[in-house]
């Protein structure tokens, strides 16, 4: 699946809802991004570039859209899910030190193009690999790429590969008209690699005319029925419907010569239905507490969850950002008027003071307060130095000699992926999560010190989870009606109808009846 025209058209979006549709045939299905920038994972770039760092079970930090594959096929994926150009020329420079070449002179083609299929997943038979090439074709940097998947239908067989490619169709209001051009040379530029698209997936605020599908069509070389209308869409949840309905899943299909089998969409089906026709008998606003608020991406996944969570219990909610590193007497007024509290994840001491009188805020005011990562750092050492008596707590991240660090450097130099955390019976989280011993997904560095512990709950706090190596995951408040930190990010195990528990029970702490 290849982009063109401008970025930002939603392909990973596009590529996620053919997962599902083929999925509801009965199809096993996985994904793939090729990205052509040189960062060899996600590890190291700011929110600020991509959004959002995604971390896999198997404690890869990806781009944001493999959140949006795993959450709309209900599955988990891995590390080789996200291919980047610098993982690939790593991988080629690190086969030449090591003589792997035989002598020959190491070229874009065929050394790199061979090493981006290397890197295709191993798969079954009958198992459909949807690859999702980022960047906008007609782009220097993803030339590789097309190269490489160009090559593929020769090597594989041309019934075992099919090229979408997802464009634009603007239109122009002062004339009123809808403009086909663009695709038309975005097209031009995918054959002058010698990719010649099977299906288009036309971005487009207003409905393709049958005029433009007709022009698309002729000058595209494509069947009018393979000319796939993707309209604007306010819920993404709509997005694989309309595709259903435009047929998107049988082009693709047709293609590949394998049976069209009709799609069982009842469960997404009775997700839409609740989302809008499900009478809302509660609602909540939630203010979300963290530096990147004014980024939509930057807590994708914790968005989305909330909406799952929503949808499944009926809450009608809103979302309030609060920057973090603004918290005045104006901002605090702000959060009171919520009806909860999350204060994200996050790296760095930017911010971090504002965390820590948010969560004080919370406690006080005995407002639901799901914290998570670094928000749970921030209450915990709230909760010591304004409880516990321990005026000088803080964190090894931030001082590294702190004489009281209630959040410590971790005996794992830097967790990542799903772990580990026994639950304690009695417990809040117990009674949400219904199990003793939970896998979640983790991204830190430093951890709730254990060391502690003894005096935290005699101040009233309660650890309701641990980890394999004895620190602190999870800690709660007795007497507070919803006053939660986790170490883990539950928000990376949410899919669509399936909300994280936690995030779940928070949002149904938070809600009030609709009067
Ligand atoms: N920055 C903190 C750490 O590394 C918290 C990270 C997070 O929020 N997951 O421990």
């Amino acid at each position: 699946m290849t982009g063109g025209v401008v970025s930002g058209l939603g392909k990973g979006i596009t590529a996620a809802s053919l997962g599902t549709l083929l999925k509801a045939r009965g199809y096993k299905v996985t994904l793939q991004k090729f990205d052509p920038y040189f960062n060899v994972d996600s590890s190291h770039l700011s929110p600020y570039q991509h959004g959002e760092v995604f971390v896999t079970a198997d404690g890869a930090e990806t781009d944001l859209v493999i959140g949006h594959y795993e959450r709309f096929i209900n599955e988990c994926l891995t590390e080789k899910s996200d291919i980047t150009s610098g993982r690939v020329y790593s991988t080629v420079i690190e086969n030449e030190r090591e003589g792997k070449y035989d002598g020959s002179t190491v070229q874009v083609v065929p050394h790199i193009t061979d090493e981006i299929r290397n890197q295709l997943l191993k798969f079954d038979d009958d198992t459909i690999v949807i690859v999702d090439v980022g960047g906008t074709v007609g782009d220097i940097e993803c030339t590789p790429f097309l190269e490489a998947f160009k090559q593929l239908r020769v090597l594989a067989g041309a019934d075992n590969v099919a090229y979408v490619h997802v464009s634009y169709v603007p239109f122009i209001e002062m004339s009123g008209e809808q403009k086909t051009k663009p695709t038309q040379h975005s097209v031009k530029e995918l054959q002058n690699v010698g990719i010649q698209p099977d299906v288009i997936v036309c971005r487009s605020d207003y409905p393709l005319e049958t005029g433009s599908k007709k022009k698309m069509a002729a000058f595209c070389n494509v069947h009018t029925d393979c000319i796939i209308e993707n309209l604007t869409s306010d819920h993404i949840l709509e997005i694989p419907m309309m595709l259903e309905r435009e047929g998107f899943a049988s082009a693709v299909l047709r293609k590949l010569k394998l049976d069209e089998r009709e799609a069982d969409l009842d469960g997404w089906k009775s997700v839409l239905k609740l989302a809008y026709a499900a009478e809302k008998t509660h609602t909540a606003k939630i203010a979300v507490v963290g530096k990147y608020v004014e980024m939509h991406d930057a807590y994708v996944s914790l968005y989305e969850s909330v909406k799952y969570a929503a949808i499944d219990t009926r809450v009608r909610y809103e979302l309030i950002g609060v920057c973090s590193d603004k918290i005045d007497k104006h901002a605090l007024e702000k959060i009171s008027k919520c009806d909860g509290i999350i204060l994200p994840a996050g790296f760095g001491e930017r911010g971090f003071d504002g965390k820590v009188l948010v969560a004080e805020y919370a406690r006080k005011h005995d407002i639901p307060c799901l914290m998570i990562g670094l928000g749970a750092q921030a209450g915990l050492i709230e909760f010591a130095r304004n409880v516990a008596g321990l005026k000088k707590a803080y964190s090894h991240e931030f001082d590294s000699n702190s004489e009281c660090p209630v959040v410590k450097r971790g005996l794992v130099s830097f967790k990542k992926g799903a772990c580990v955390t026994f639950v304690k019976s009695g417990t809040k989280l117990a009674e949400i999560y219904g199990s003793d011993k939970i896998r979640m997904r983790h991204r830190h560095r430093y951890e709730m010190n254990e060391d502690y512990a003894e005096a935290l709950e005699k101040a009233g706090l309660t650890v309701s989870g641990g980890s394999e190596e004895g620190h602190i995951d999870a800690f709660e408040l007795r007497d507070k009606k919803f006053h939660v930190g986790v170490a883990f990010q539950p928000e990376f195990e949410s899919k669509v109808g399936y909300p994280d528990k936690l995030i779940r029970a928070f949002l149904l702490a938070s809600a009030k009846p609709v009067k």
